[in-house]
């Protein structure tokens, strides 16, 4: 067989040194099926020779891929040839497709000193070996000797579904920035990019057909009453564009058209498609909308196979999104033609004219040879034959969907919605939540309540970034980052090889890799939840550093740490009252949020609040005013956790005094999910009562300095449960009040 040569020439020439020994340790992520370190290294110099086992435009590419690779580190230039004419030794990589290796997406990376093999069924396992064989370079490309360990790698993926979505419709995102995301999702084995490309607040997609989609549909005059248009679609060509450069990337792009409901600004383009004939102006304001597609017109089924036509002419995807999710039926249930059709089909109500409606749709995209994946509503009143299930609030609709033979792709809120907050404190707007690495990495795909036969209808996982508050690029970099990398390893590698410790050291290597590349990531802080500590004289503090190849820096008097702050090397010794503010600064300049701890010196005999513990179900905290207390109880700190709750509905009384240092004009602020009210002096000062999520009432008053008696009434019935009281002065920052400031007498 003729082999299809390219030469890599090296420009600054080194000494050629085929012992060089790789210092660093294998940090490939996701972490492969099956690995044997062996003797020596490879290095890479300028007799390194890349041959094909044939010469298909698939192979050069790929080729092209590993020398454009050394290429943009203005190290290395390419020359091709058509046969191997040096004299001198050289070493070479080699590419080989095999027929006779039927999994796909799998490969073997074979290191020798002179000779790196890579060897798949297909193009995409020699893609993923050469991601390997990247991942396995030393980030610092300037070094003399570039050089790979002596490995034998043989991998698979454990699922087939290994996806990240993106919203572009609550905000638009440019196809140059689109391509970006595309890429770190290949450079991690991700094989899903599932576009989310229609909703209430934008239409992104142009439709020849339809013009006034994206005319009308795809700007909005302002954004949670921001007095902002906010605007942006993808042509035809620029989605071919981007659906071509994925696929160079052995990602499948899934478009998403959602239907029935999210589709305001479709409505406002083509009201006669809703119930009420609109008139309809594209959403401004996140949430569920009630107007939505009218079922019961054919008309409206004519629009959507239209559109739809042309979206399967755009998009090669067996298999298309096509929503599903929260759609109201307060229309249908007073529109005449949605009734007429629920009469005239024998329904039973507007949950079967939901199915009825996705039935419809998927028979048509059937008959195209596609098929239908919608979220996990299309569940209810009945799901289409054909149809795959993405499982969002939580795990039940991809058990009930494998359970009845139906694929699911498990993306649970819980663990797979990246627009939740990875921190706890410090961190950019989030919708909510709170989703750590650590939490994405302990993520299983397969439910519990599956056996085995079930279990092989979940397709895999996949992380989604919703972006109702998320504006910037860099914005959606950090939700995406790292918290990606550990669900590559959920999907990717073998259950019984993943490990967090170990994919924490690994993961270093990714910080320097991903910062190289330029994208944004949280870096992870040394202090994660800002919170109160006591002690009651000297101690030492111990601060946690969270990458061992990393600096933290600090500070005690409550000021932003910067790059002049003090570097810690040992435990602090803490004597008195300080805040500590602590950074984690990575080598590569990267810096993480600067989050708080807050240190109180307390007198064990004059210090204190004496607090009482309730249990039941109340809406107010004036419904256990006269309820006899479970139990009573001195703890030092305003907390909850303190208290030791032991049920979720309960209620507590703190009672004590409150140290006032200096005369002013002083403001508190009483934060609390679910109800609270805080008196002073017996006097009500704050009102915070009620059902009701973190919420925050303040309230100011004139103080001399001095003791003054307080009571702080709380009480949970559903959800999270917090409570904060803060203050500040003309003189003082707001911050917490302290330990040390509450007394019992
Ligand atoms: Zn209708």
């Amino acid at each position: 067989m003729k082999k299809f040569v390219l030469l890599l020439i090296l420009v600054p020439a080194f000494i050629l040194n085929t012992h060089a020994k790789s210092k660093e340790p294998l940090s490939i992520i996701p972490w492969p099926a099956k690995v044997e370190i062996t003797k020596g290294s490879f290095v890479f110099n300028n007799n390194t020779i890349i041959t094909l086992s044939e010469e298909t435009d698939e192979l050069k590419n790929l080729a092209d891929l590993i020398s454009s690779y050394f290429k943009q580190t203005s190290i290395w230039k390419i020359y091709t040839s058509t046969k191997i004419k040096t004299k001198k030794p050289y070493s070479l990589i080699t590419l080989q497709l095999k027929n006779d290796i039927q999994a796909k997406e799998s490969y073997v990376l074979d290191i020798q000193p002179n000779l790196i093999t890579i060897t798949a069924g297909d193009g995409a396992g020699i893609f993923y070996g050469i991601q390997t064989l990247f991942q396995l370079l030393p980030t610092d490309q300037n070094q003399k000797n570039l050089s790979v360990p002596c490995v034998r790698i043989e991998d698979s993926p454990r699922f087939k579904w290994r996806g990240v979505h993106l919203d572009v419709c609550r905000h638009f995102f440019t196809v140059e920035f689109v391509k970006k995301y595309i890429d770190v999702l290949a450079a991690y084995k991700m094989n899903t990019f599932h576009w989310h490309l229609t909703e209430d607040q934008g239409w992104r997609i142009e439709i020849k057909k339809y013009p006034r989609l994206t005319e009308i549909g795809s700007v909005r005059k302002e954004t949670m009453k921001d007095g902002k248009p906010h605007g942006g679609f993808y042509t035809q060509e620029q989605i071919k564009d981007v659906v071509e450069y994925a696929r160079q990337r052995y990602i499948n792009v899934v478009p998403e058209i959602e239907m029935p409901g999210h589709s305001q600004a479709a409505l406002s383009a083509y009201p006669e498609f809703s119930c009420t004939g609109g008139p309809f102006e594209v959403g401004t304001i996140w949430g569920v909308i009630e107007d939505v597609y009218c079922a019961g017109n054919d008309k409206t089924f004519e629009f959507l196979q239209d559109v739809l036509a042309e979206v399967m002419a755009l998009f090669p995807s067996q298999i298309i999104h096509i929503g599903g999710d929260e759609c109201p039926k307060t229309r249908w249930k007073v529109c005449e033609k949605c009734q007429a059709r629920i009469k005239s089909l024998g329904l039973k109500d507007e949950h079967e004219l939901q199915s009825y409606f996705i039935q419809r749709i998927e028979k048509f995209l059937n008959s195209k040879g596609r098929k239908i994946i919608g979220w996990d509503e299309i569940l209810e009143g009945g799901l289409a034959p054909n149809a795959a299930v993405m499982s969002w609030r939580g795990i039940d609709g991809g058990i009930a969907a494998a359970k009845a033979k139906h694929f699911a792709v498990m993306s649970p809120g819980t663990h797979c919605y990246f627009d939740h907050y990875q921190g706890l404190n410090g961190e950019p707007k989030a919708i909510g939540g709170y989703t750590t690495l650590e939490k994405v990495y302990a993520y299983e795909p397969v439910p519990e309540a599956l056996n085995e036969e079930e279990s092989k209808y979940i397709m895999g996982a996949q992380a989604n970034v919703w972006t109702e508050y998320i504006e910037k690029t860099d914005h959606v970099e950090y939700m995406l980052l790292p918290r990606m990398l550990a669900l590559s390893e959920v999907v990717w590698s073998p259950k019984e090889l993943r490990n967090y410790s170990d994919f924490s050291e690994r993961i270093e290597k990714h910080y320097d890799i991903l910062s190289k590349k330029n994208y944004n990531f949280r870096v992870p802080p040394p202090v994660e939840e800002s919170d109160e500590y006591l002690i009651t004289g000297k101690k030492m503090f111990e601060l946690k550093k969270p990458i061992k190849n990393s600096i933290v820096r600090y500070t005690l008097d409550g000021s932003e740490p910067n790059e002049k702050s003090k570097v810690y090397s040992s435990p602090i010794m803490i004597s008195k009252p300080v805040v500590i503010k602590a950074r984690t600064y990575l080598k590569n300049g990267r810096v993480s949020s600067a989050n708080s701890l807050s240190i109180s010196l307390v007198y064990t005999l004059q210090n204190g609040i004496n607090y009482k513990y309730y249990e039941g179900d109340w809406n107010s905290v004036t419904d256990f005013y006269s309820v006899k207390p479970i139990k009573t109880g001195k703890i030092n700190r305003l907390s909850l956790r303190d208290v030791k709750i032991k049920e979720k509905r309960f209620g507590v009384l703190y009672e004590g005094f409150i140290k006032i240092d200096k005369p002013g004009q002083y403001t508190f602020y009483l934060s609390s999910d679910d109800g609270s009210k805080f008196f002073l002096s017996n006097n009500e000062l704050i009102d915070n009562d009620g059902l009701h999520g973190d919420k925050t009432v303040s309230a100011q008053i004139q103080l001399t300095a001095g003791k003054y008696p307080f009571k702080i009434y709380y009480f949970n019935k559903t959800g999270d449960y917090s409570l904060k009281l803060e203050f500040e002065s003309t003189e003082m920052k707001r911050r917490i009040v302290s330990a040390n400031q509450f007394f019992t007498k």
